[in-house]
């Protein structure tokens, strides 16, 4: 019984290594990607900063711009100042709903987009993290085209991750890899508070 199903698994997998490796075969492309973690649950940043952590072990550089949020005290920003191929940039002036300044906000927007330009148009950066940039398009901040036109402009190599909710259609079009995180429980809604190593 055990010896047959042994078999039947066997074959199967030999059958299974026979369309992954077809597969492999095909994707011969070398390339800059473009990633964008969307969708309303947690993950998106987090898994923005591990793979910058994957980046930097293969010696990689990598600039790290984050719109909205003004806080330079979380776990990721002091453990990624001290690599140094990291550029690190907190260029928000936090949540909107605390701005309550459309003008301050859009300003903050247009001065992270600039700094972001100078690595877009860098080769020595491998990786560009634009951390929470969705909010830019929602909120009208920065023209969608004028991004997508200096994504497609970078150095062929570079990789650039988005994150945000409600990545706009268009930006998800121009992207190779897009992940929505889902919801299924957060422990926020049964009243935990932010914790840190966790939450930031
Ligand atoms: P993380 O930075 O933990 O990967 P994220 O980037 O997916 O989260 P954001 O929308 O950027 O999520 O929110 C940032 C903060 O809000 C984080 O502290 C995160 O844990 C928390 N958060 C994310 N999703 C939810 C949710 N659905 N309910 C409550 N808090 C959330
Ligand atoms: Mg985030």
């Amino acid at each position: 019984m055990s010896d047959e199903r042994n078999q039947r698994h066997n074959s199967r997998m030999a059958r299974k290594k026979e369309v992954v490796d077809a597969k492999i075969a095909q994707a011969s492309q070398e390339r800059g990607v473009l990633l964008v973690h969307t969708g309303n649950g947690k993950g998106k940043s987090s898994a923005a900063f591990g793979v910058l952590a994957r980046a930097l072990g293969h010696g990689h550089s990598a600039a790290v711009i984050q719109l909205v949020k003004s806080r330079s005290d979380t776990g990721e920003e002091g453990f990624f100042r001290q690599q140094p191929n990291v550029k690190w940039h907190v260029m928000g002036e936090g949540f909107t709903w605390e701005t309550q300044d459309r003008e301050k906000d859009l300003r903050a927007a247009r001065a992270a987009w600039e700094q972001a330009c100078v690595y877009l148009a860098d080769p020595a950066i491998d990786l560009v993290i634009l951390d929470e940039l969705t909010y830019a398009f929602k909120y009208g901040w920065l023209e969608l085209d004028a991004v997508l036109a200096a994504f497609a402009a970078r150095p062929p190599h570079q990789h650039v991750i988005v994150t945000g909710r409600a990545a706009p259609e268009a930006l998800v079009a121009a992207a190779d890899t897009v992940t929505e995180m889902g919801m299924v429980k957060h422990a926020f809604q049964a009243g935990v508070a932010a914790m840190p190593g966790i939450e930031f």
